[in-house]
């Protein structure tokens, strides 16, 4: 990591030919033309947007693109999860091909997790892959989905089931871009920034339960550090299974849980998915203390900090009955991790030492399940 006067943070993602810097720090909008350029040299550039970041960024990163040299345009899609489709890939793949697209053309995804996984997966189809860059604008995209190249979007039967492992050439976060995040976006976010220090740093994890309310006021420092910290930590993991063969999965904790959950609620805006995620870690905790693997003091710190910021920890509301634990389970066993019919489980022995299994007896499962049911 390199530090430059103007706060501006490096990291490198290390995969050979494929390497790849994250900048990260405040006001990058404007430096993004020169970041671009200074890797990828002055080239044409198709923005690609949604209906609520557009209208907020879209002309200070247009006219960053063209003071650095750059031509090109923006597209707008419409903001939401429905665009991560097939109806709206065909149609921005022909929007793109109409003007003539060409293989040395440059796609920049400006928006959040929606927008960087539909233009990612874009950009890897197109005209058999073209070179694409991501500058995230939702916490959860700085610290996770823009990062690691995977692209996907939604199949009626699951949510990024089609896609392909396809790396960026640059990553631009700016974190000023965070201030006009809704703040519950912002605070579903945190939790994935807090799933690094539960993972696999117990240090970070102390600190954000020092200053992490900093990152959800905005302080720029403090969100810097958070983001160059879960940044270091998956560029360091995709570096080394960067296809999710082994080490990567770490990076699921919580997520077998939230996915289920996520099924149950319709992964709309009764529970967004970092929401999801804050709920899916207490219950990986649970479980691990209820398997005698993890000291039930740690899992009540992790409670006691999503509390503390104003992350869910336990279940809403079932949209329509009650939340049935074989249900649950079914949805577990339908997740994209599922091997040779053993649901995967990323556990814990204590704050920051994740582990990966698929041991986990059904028994068990249904225990913690039930007593959620009643919980809610
Ligand atoms: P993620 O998957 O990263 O959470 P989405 O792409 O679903 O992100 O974005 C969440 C919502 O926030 C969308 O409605 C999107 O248009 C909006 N959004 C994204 N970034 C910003 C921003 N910086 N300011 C305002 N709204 C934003
Ligand atoms: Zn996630």
């Amino acid at each position: 990591m390199s530090q430059n006067p103007d706060s501006t943070q490096t990291i490198t993602v290390d995969l050979g030919p494929r390497s790849y810097d994250i900048a990260i720090g405040p006001d990058l909008l404007d430096n993004a033309g020169a970041l671009i350029a200074e890797r990828l040299g002055e080239r044409h550039v198709v923005i690609i947007t949604d209906s609520n970041v557009g209208p907020i960024y879209a002309e200070r990163l247009e006219n960053s693109l063209a003071q650095a040299g750059h031509t090109g345009r923006t597209i707008q899609i419409d903001a939401g999860e429905q665009s991560k489709s097939f109806v709206y890939l065909e149609s921005l793949l022909n929007d793109l091909l109409q003007d003539g697209l060409e293989r040395g053309t440059v796609l920049v995804a400006l928006g959040g997790g929606v927008i960087g996984d539909l233009t990612g997966f874009t950009a890897s189809i197109a005209l058999r892959g073209v070179e694409f860059v991501q500058i995230p604008t939702t916490l959860l995209a700085q610290v996770d989905s823009s990062v690691g190249g995977k692209t996907a979007i939604n199949s009626p039967h699951g949510k990024n089931l089609v896609g392909t492992f396809y790396q960026p050439r640059l990553v631009i976060a700016d974190t000023n871009t965070l201030k006009t995040l809704p703040p519950r976006e912002l605070a579903a976010g945190y939790a994935e920034t807090v799933k690094y220090g539960l993972l696999g740093d117990p240090e970070f994890f102390g600190w954000l339960e020092a200053d992490g309310a900093k990152v959800l006021e905005g302080d720029p420092t403090a969100q810097t550090r958070a983001i160059v910290r879960a940044c270091e930590m998956k560029a360091e993991i995709v570096n080394q299974d960067e296809r999710e063969t082994g080490r990567r999965a770490l990076l699921n904790l919580g997520h077998t849980f939230a996915h289920a959950l996520e099924a149950e609620t319709g992964f709309g805006d009764l529970l967004l998915h970092g929401e999801a995620v804050s709920i899916g870690m207490v219950l990986a905790f649970d479980l691990s203390v209820a398997l005698g693997l993890c000291p039930a003091e740690d899992a009540t710190r992790v409670r006691d900090h999503f509390k503390a910021v104003g992350l869910p920890i336990h279940v809403p509301v079932h949209p329509n009955g009650n939340w049935n634990t074989q249900i649950l389970i079914d949805h577990m066993g339908r997740d994209k991790k599922v091997q040779a019919g053993r649901t995967t489980f990323i556990l814990v022995r204590g704050i920051g030492e994740a582990f990966v299994t698929n041991e986990v007896e059904e028994a068990e499962l249904v225990r913690l399940l039930d007593t959620l049911a009643k919980a809610a």
